[in-house]
């Protein structure tokens, strides 16, 4: 069995990137910019843009906080919208999800301008990533393919169910997979909270990508022998023992699991540095979309 070790592989990414951007300086250009918009205050949120934020510093991407009260209205955050989609020194931008109950995240993504949607949302990168088009992809996804490729794991062929069918992972990672491209080419069953025969199903994969968050979803019984484990669930479990009072839990039972597998990835460590540097890489993929260069 081998762990994927998304830590490491996050590294190795962020440091090609700082050498890319350190080149682009060094021909005068300059720095890829990310905007990233969060609303309230939510703990895991401003953890996540915190992090994002280290992230852009530490290859050279320069980010820049807006933070809204979540006392804005939608038709506010929907103008901050439009004043970034217009403001050609923003390459790219984000709105931190989830938001106010009184904001209807559907129409502030879809109201991105798709060349600047590094976090691949709108209809318009959704629909090309449908058709095969070019297209900046949803991280998550972005962030499990380049580890596979990196461990020139193989999908070609292969049986893989994705659980979960959320925007920002389930849907895009299955409609990634079943593309005729490399890392891809594969048979895709896209599993939710409907699905009858989960584990009958499970059974017969090669892959299972699971991204539901109920830690433990994933139990021994569900998975053959050899089969490969992407594990995207992070949920806070209370956990008096820790110095910050929860810890980290995925949706596999990883010590059960584990032992069956030809790889898995650990939560933390796994999926998640991933999904921070693919949104790095959709950030310099944004940039060179952006014609003000
Ligand atoms: P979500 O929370 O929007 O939806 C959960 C999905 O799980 C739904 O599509 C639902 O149909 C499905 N589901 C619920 N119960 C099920 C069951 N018993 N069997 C099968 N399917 C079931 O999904 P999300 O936003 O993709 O988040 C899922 C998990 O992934 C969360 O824990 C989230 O924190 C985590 N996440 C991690 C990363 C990362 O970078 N590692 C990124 C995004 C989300």
């Amino acid at each position: 069995m081998t762990i994927l070790n998304g830590k490491q592989i996050a590294a190795e990414i962020r440091s090609e990137l700082k050498a890319q951007i350190a080149t682009l300086l060094n021909q005068g250009k300059r720095a890829p910019k990310l905007g990233i918009v969060i609303v309230g205050h939510n703990p895991a949120s401003e953890t996540y843009v915190a992090n994002k934020i280290k992230a852009c510093a530490e290859v050279g991407i320069e980010a820049v906080k807006i933070a809204y009260e979540d006392t804005i209205s939608e038709q506010e955050l929907l103008a901050e919208v439009h004043k970034l989609n217009s403001d050609t020194s923003m390459d790219g931008f984000i709105v931190q999800l989830p938001l106010p109950k009184h904001i209807d995240e559907q129409t502030i993504t879809s109201a991105i301008d798709y060349q600047k949607d590094v976090d691949g949302l709108t209809p318009e990168n959704v629909g090309r990533a449908a058709k095969g088009l070019p297209c900046i992809v949803s991280a998550t996804p972005r962030g499990i393919r380049e580890l596979l490729s990196r461990y020139d794991i193989t999908t070609d062929g292969k049986h893989i169910v994705v659980i979960g069918r959320s925007n920002i992972v389930g849907k895009p990672m299955a409609t990634l997979l079943m593309q005729k491209h490399e890392r891809g080419n594969a048979t895709v069953t896209l599993c939710h909270s409907h699905t009858a025969h989960l584990k009958q199903i499970c059974l017969s994969a090669d892959i299972i990508i699971v991204a539901v968050g109920h830690p433990g979803l994933l139990t021994a019984d569900m998975v053959s022998e050899g089969a490969t484990i992407i594990d995207v669930g992070i949920t806070r479990v209370e956990d008096p023992s820790t110095e910050r009072g929860y810890r980290l839990a995925g949706d596999v039972d990883y010590e059960q699991v584990a032992p069956k597998c030809a790889y898995i990835t650990p939560v933390p460590g796994g999926v998640g540095p991933m999904t921070i540097v693919s949104l790095l890489q959709n950030t310099l993929q944004a940039y060179s979309l952006n014609s003000t260069l």
